[in-house]
């Protein structure tokens, strides 16, 4: 549904997507992840058109979103980073208003902007000005204008940013139940457990490019968890150690002659594996995301 390859972006010097390239099936969930600044806004203002790469290609659908943009980007719903709603109006008009560019029209549009601010726990203030709603609610009035009228591809950047679990599972719940009726979905947040929730595939971005691609268990299944074990002899300390094989660690120590209480494992998560990039991001030479003079 979305195949973006090879985009380049620079702002000046600053090399802002360097050969970034990812596909979204129909009903797949991407959870694009990556530091602050690895270019995953970036891109999805690339894709949503408010701006223009300086290499690459962008099919949406069977289009080509560079040179038909207006037609591609009607399969679009986007929540964008900042909320963009008009402040003075209800959330409920912010929809109609937006519904109405994507072609909705009478009776339709009005059901479907029923059914998306219940389904995201909106109703009870759908006829308040947004400008006089939470920051929570805004940003789901922000999600209910990317849903609305259900578009086959959904770019959603950070929409659970400082929610509440009430509101972030009503959000949850509806990327879902979107992605279970056929539509892509390419979803950026440094909330990595929402991404298991999602049992999204994972694009971890760094630098403006994908670097790794998958499901959670294989992009952790060589990092190390950790192993933790008590001892039955009170003066010897509790032990913890990395380990990627704890059969092998916990056989080892069992052929030292120590007695071990209690064991516990803690697999290697979505955050080791985050903080594997950082740390990777951070021994990256400064000049790598410029260009040349
Ligand atoms: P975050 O997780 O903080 O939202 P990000 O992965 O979305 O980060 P981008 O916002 O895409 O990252 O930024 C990628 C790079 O491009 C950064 O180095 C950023 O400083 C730079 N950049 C982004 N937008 C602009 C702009 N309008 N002008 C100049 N530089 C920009």
């Amino acid at each position: 549904m979305l195949k973006a390859d090879e985009l380049v972006k620079y702002y000046g010097r600053r090399r802002a997507l360097d050969g970034f390239t990812l596909t979204v099936a129909p009903g797949e969930i991407v959870g694009l992840i990556g530091h602050n600044g690895a270019g995953k806004t970036t891109f999805v203002e690339i894709v949503t058109g408010l701006v223009r790469p300086d290499a690459g290609r962008i099919r949406i659908g069977t289009h080509d979103a560079l040179r038909s943009g207006r037609t591609a980007r009607r399969l679009l719903g986007v929540a964008p980073q900042e909320t963009a709603l008009y402040g003075s109006v209800s959330a409920r008009e912010n929809l109609r208003l937006l519904a109405g560019l994507a072609g909705l029209r009478g009776r339709r549009r009005d059901a479907e902007i029923t059914a998306v601010l219940e389904e995201l726990h909106l109703t009870a203030v759908a006829d308040r000005a947004v400008g006089a709603l939470s920051g929570g609610q805004r940003r789901r009035v922000q999600a209910a204008t990317a849903m609305v009228g259900s578009p086959p591809l959904l770019l959603l950047d950070e929409p659970t940013a400082g929610a509440d679990p009430h509101t972030r599972s009503a959000l949850l719940a509806a990327v879902r139940a979107r992605a279970e009726a056929g539509a892509a979905v390419v979803y950026t947040t440094h909330y990595l457990p929402e991404l298991v929730d999602l049992d999204a595939t994972l694009a971890l971005a760094r630098a403006g490019r994908v670097v790794a691609r998958g499901t959670q268990r294989e992009l952790t299944r060589d990092l190390p968890g950790e192993l933790r074990v008590t001892f039955a002899d009170p003066a010897e300390p509790e032990l913890r150690t990395p380990t990627v094989d704890p059969g092998a660690d916990l056989a080892a120590l069992l052929a030292e002659g120590r007695t071990p209480a209690s064991v516990d494992v803690r697999r290697p998560g979505l955050d080791d594996l985050y903080q594997r990039l950082e740390a990777t991001a951070d021994e990256r030479q400064p000049e790598r995301h410029d260009a040349a003079a």
